[in-house]
C-alpha cells in the first residue's frame, strides 16, 4: 500500500553510510534532512551530496539564530547557581528563564551575572538555548546565507530556522531557487503565519523549539492551526520533532506516541519528520517502519475538507476531485508547471491518489511532500503514464494552456 502520508528522516551517525538511507528510502523515506546545526559544513556536504548520488532529494536545515552552549561540558544541579558568563549567554534580566535541550533543562536569571538552577541535568557543548524573553531574531543569519552559497545547486529543499516573517524567507528566495521550508518555531513566527506561509513553498511545525519559545501546552492546538492555514494556502506542511521520541534508545513506541503520529496525520499533515530517532537512534530502521505502519493504518480515516474556492485553477483542482469520486477513477493525472492544481487538489484529502507530471525539478521535489501525491518527473508531460494504469481504468486529466490549468477531461485506458 502507498503511503497518503510521506516520511522525511534526519541523517546523523546512525544513518551516515550509503547503505543505511538507501534501506531508508526503501522502506518509504522520501525526504533525507541534513541538519547543519551539528557537524561541519564540509561534512554536512558531503551527506548531501551521497543523498543526492542514491537519486533521493535532500533538505538541508539550516542552523538559524539558535544560541548554543559553547565550552561547557558537565552536569549541573538543582539549587546551584552559574555565572552567565560560563554559557557566554546575551545579558538577562532578573527573572528571565533559559531552557537547554528543548527544556530538560530550566535556569532563572537571578542577576545580570548569575543564573540559578531550577531543573538540572547534564550540559554539553553544543546543546540548544532558548530564552523566551528574546522574541525577535534575525532569520536567516548571515551564517546561513553563507551555507546557502554553497548548497543552492545541490539540495532541493533548504530549511529557514525560527522564520520570522515573509521577510526571512524572500531573503533566502534572492539566492536560492530550489524550495523553501518555512520552519515555525518562535511565537513571531507564529503571529506572521499567513505571510510566511504565502512566501515559502511548504511549512514545518518545528514542536521542539516551539514548545518552549511559546508554553508547551499551546503546541497541539498551534499544530492544529498551521496545518488548517497551510491547507487553506495549498501549501505542504510538515509536523516534525519528537514523534517517536522513546524510540532514539527503545525498540517500542510509546502509546501515547503512536497516538500522537496518527493524529498528526488526522490534523492534515502532509509529512512527518523523524529527527533523532534516525539521526542518532539505537535503530533508525525500525523508527522508520513504525511510523509507516501509523500512517498506512490511519491515512484512509483522513476526512475529506471543504474550502471556499475562488480561482480558475481552484476550480478545476475541486471538480477534477468531485469528477474522480463519482466515477471511481484509478487517479487524478494532473501536468503541471508550478505544481499549484496538484496542490490544490491535494489538500482535499481525497482518498484517490494524484499522479503529479513535471518537467521541473524543483516543482518535482516540492511535490514529493504533497499528501496523496505521486511525483514523477517526466520529459513529456503530455504522455500518460500507462505502466501505472491496467486497461478499462478511469482516470480524470487536468491540463491546461501555456499559463494555467484550464481543462479537466475524463479517459478510459
Ligand atoms: P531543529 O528544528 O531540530 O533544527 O531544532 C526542529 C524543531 O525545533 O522542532
Ligand atoms: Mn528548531
Amino acid at each position: 500500500m502507498q503511503m497518503k502520508v510521506k516520511i522525511i528522516a534526519t541523517i546523523g551517525p546512525s544513518t551516515s553510510s550509503q547503505d543505511s538511507i538507501k534501506r531508508l528510502a526503501q522502506i518509504g523515506v522520501e525526504v533525507f534532512r541534513v541538519n547543519f546545526s551539528h557537524g561541519g559544513l564540509e561534512e554536512n556536504i558531503k551527506k548531501i551530496k551521497m543523498v543526492k548520488k542514491l537519486g533521493c532529494l535532500a533538505m538541508a536545515d539550516l542552523p538559524g539564530p539558535k544560541l548554543r552552549v559553547e565550552g561547557f561540558n558537565r552536569i549541573i544541579n538543582s539549587g546551584e547557581t552559574i555565572s552567565n558568563s560560563k554559557f557566554s549567554l546575551p545579558s538577562l534580566k532578573k527573572g528571565e528563564k533559559v531552557f537547554l535541550s528543548d527544556g530538560l533543562i530550566e535556569l532563572e536569571a537571578l542577576s545580570d551575572e548569575d543564573l540559578i538552577v531550577l531543573k538540572g541535568g547534564e550540559v554539553r557543548e553544543g546543546m540548544g538555548v532558548n530564552i523566551p524573553s528574546i522574541k525577535n531574531f534575525q532569520s536567516p543569519t548571515p551564517k546561513d546565507m553563507e551555507i546557502i552559497k554553497k548548497i543552492k545547486n545541490l539540495s532541493d529543499f533548504i530549511a529557514i530556522s525560527y522564520a520570522q516573517s515573509a521577510e526571512s524567507i524572500k531573503k533566502a528566495r534572492k539566492n536560492y531557487n530550489g524550495n523553501i521550508i518555512a520552519k515555525i518555531e518562535t511565537s513571531r513566527g507564529v503571529d506572521n503565519l499567513d505571510e510566511i506561509i504565502k512566501e515559502a513553498d511548504a511549512v514545518m511545525v518545528a514542536r521542539g523549539d516551539l514548545g518552549v519559545q511559546l508554553p508547551f501546552e499551546q503546541t497541539p492546538l498551534i499544530q492544529k492551526r498551521i496545518i488548517s492555514a497551510c491547507e487553506e494556502s495549498s501549501k505542504p506542511v510538515i509536523v516534525a520533532t519528537q514523534m517517536l521520541e522513546s524510540m532514539v534508545t527503545g525498540s517500542f513506541p510509546t502509546r501515547a506516541e503512536v497516538t500522537d503520529v496518527a493524529n498528526a496525520v488526522l490534523d492534515g499533515a502532509d509529512a512527518l519528520m523523524l529527527s533523532e530517532e534516525t539521526a542518532i537512534g539505537a535503530n533508525p530502521e525500525n523508527a522508520v517502519k513504525t511510523m509507516k505502519k501509523i500512517i498506512l493504518s490511519t491515512q484512509s480515516s483522513v476526512e475529506e475538507r471543504h474550502f471556499k474556492t475562488s480561482t480558475v485553477s481552484e476550480a478545476i483542482s475541486e471538480s477534477a476531485k468531485n469528477i474522480s469520486k463519482t466515477i471511481k477513477a484509478k487517479a487524478i493525472l494532473t501536468k503541471t508547471r508550478t505544481g499549484k492544481t496538484s496542490l490544490s487538489i491535494s489538500r482535499f484529502k481525497s482518498q484517490i491518489p494524484i499522479i503529479a507530471l513535471t518537467t521541473s525539478e524543483a516543482t518535482f521535489s516540492k511535490l514529493k511532500l504533497a499528501w496523496n501525491t505521486i511525483s514523477l518527473k517526466v520529459k513529456n508531460s503530455d504522455e500518460i503514464p500507462m505502466h501505472l494504469f491496467k486497461k478499462g481504468d478511469a482516470v480524470v486529466l487536468t491540463y491546461g494552456g501555456r499559463f494555467t490549468t484550464d481543462s479537466i477531461k475524463v479517459v478510459q485506458i
